[in-house]
């Protein structure tokens, strides 16, 4: 497969002193943004507010060391299917940027989704990308000063709701907000969600693409994993160069006009038309712009478009490709263990320690007994009520709670004494077992009677 040259370091012609206006477009792919990017904007503010059975529907614990996903409580037995997840994850993106580039920052990666927000809210309050550019070079106006303190407010506000979010899922959301209108939240939340505030809002507000260009590891290791059938939004220099404008235009020239509208929308400030470069964040901006440049001159559409290496040269793209088959398959297999782990119901997860500060404890001259500690967790909510016995073990007595309620006492141990009278070998094995709503689990201890 024949890698392609991805530039690492171009200079962007609009960024000369380090801040450039980005105009907004409209077109088919600035659709396509908002339908993935308006549900993922309710999904991060919404999901902190639901519960289910009592239980959030995602949540961080520190407190309880564990992780609450989709209404279930996860603990470190459960790091397979974090792990899992995270495969899954990871082999989605590797698919997708080798099939269609780096799609995922320009239409999903929040960096992307709250940058454009915040130059929504720009837009809104100080005006257009012209307007904004001349204010530049001008003394400010009592008028504009007001604008831009509404701008400056909004922002903040925006990134204080992000934050608060953000944390609602590591701390009770609804008794932090409680904390917040009684004037009561700890000096501890009120410095996390002033810190969190100010990130947002230097990150969306002030850096924006500085954070593409020069700290996301993405945008590096890209390069790595396109390829010649790679679809990324490229410029057609075959069909657009000669460049152009309208009133030196000739039979020779190309379709490219020169009127640097693909560079105004661009988000990180590139020139798509330099070729493929790291900076690109595949948004799509350029190509609705193009576009409508085309229709407006009677040209055809895709100037610029979604084109791998091939295509531009004339050639068909493959799209079934060995890497891409590798890694469906191994987001297949992941997403199946995944779902067969939050599905499987019938597993108890059991702990059993045996109390190593006295080997064993000498009852009376004939009894023996020894103390442990045990722990049970469940995956799934319906198993509350545990009976626990041992095993076909007539000698051995069995001293501690029968029953554990894991409403109660989940993730807590619990002391049990097992004793035996006239032992005849010295270490025996023990088998405790739980048993609730059908299932039955046991787990295998050690019994010591006398000293070796
Ligand atoms: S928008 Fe299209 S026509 Fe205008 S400069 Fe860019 S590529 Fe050329
Ligand atoms: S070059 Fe086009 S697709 Fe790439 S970041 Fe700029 S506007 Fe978006």
């Amino acid at each position: 497969m024949q890698k392609i040259p991805v530039l690492q370091d171009p200079t962007p012609p609009l960024a000369t002193d380090g801040k450039f206006h980005v105009r907004l477009t409209e077109g088919r792919f600035q659709n396509l943004r908002r339908l993935t990017t308006w549900p993922l904007i309710a999904l991060y503010f919404g999901l902190v507010w639901i519960q289910v059975d009592g239980q959030p529907f995602l949540f961080f614990s520190f407190e309880q060391r564990s992780i609450i996903l989709f209404g279930s409580a996860l603990s470190w037995h459960d790091l397979p299917l974090l792990a899992g997840l995270m495969i899954v994850g990871a082999t989605l993106l590797f698919f997708i940027a080798v099939a269609w580039g780096r799609v995922w920052c320009g239409f999903a990666c929040p960096q992307s989704i709250w940058t454009w927000l915040f130059i929504r809210i720009e837009q809104l309050t100080e005006g257009r990308v012209n307007e904004r550019a001349r204010h530049d070079h001008q003394p400010l106006s009592g008028t504009r000063k007001l604008r831009r303190l509404l701008k400056h407010l909004l922002w903040i506000l925006l990134a204080f709701l992000t934050a608060a979010t953000f944390t609602g899922y590591f701390v009770p959301v609804r008794e932090m907000m409680a904390d917040g209108f009684n004037l009561e939240m700890s000096e501890a939340m009120l410095g996390w969600l002033t810190i969190m505030t100010a990130l947002t809002y230097v990150n969306a507000g002030l850096v924006r693409e500085k954070i593409c260009l020069h700290a996301c590891p993405y945008s590096r290791f890209q390069s790595v994993m396109f390829d010649e059938n790679t679809l990324t939004v490229s410029y057609d220099a075959k069909r657009g160069e000669p460049r152009a404008n309208q009133r030196n235009a000739d039979e020779d020239s190309g379709d490219c006009i020169d009127c640097g509208i693909c560079v105004q929308v661009c988000p990180t400030g590139i020139d798509i038309r330099n070729g493929l470069q790291a900076a690109c964040i595949d948004c799509a901006a350029c190509i609705d712009a193009c576009d409508n440049v085309m229709d407006k001159i009677n040209r055809p559409r895709g100037l610029i478009r979604f084109a791998s290496e091939r295509q531009l040269e004339g050639l068909t793209s493959k799209f079934l490709r060995l890497n891409l088959f590798g890694y469906s398959t191994v987001a297949l297999c992941a997403i199946t263990a995944v779902i067969y782990g939050f599905t499987d119901t019938k597993s108890l997860l059991v702990e059993i320690r045996r109390d190593r500060s006295a080997l064993f404890t000498q009852l009376d001259a004939d009894t023996v007994c020894n103390n442990y500690r045990v722990k049970v967790e469940r995956f799934a909510r319906d198993q509350e009520l545990i009976k626990v016995s041992l095993s076909e073990s007539p000698k051995f007595t069995l001293y501690g709670p029968d029953t554990i309620n894991l409403s109660d006492n989940n993730s807590s141990w619990l002391p049990y004494r097992v004793c035996i009278s006239n032992p005849d070998k010295q270490n025996t094995k023990l088998e405790f077992v739980f048993t609730g709503n059908g299932v039955s689990t046991s787990k295998e201890t050690s019994f010591l009677s006398k000293l070796i």
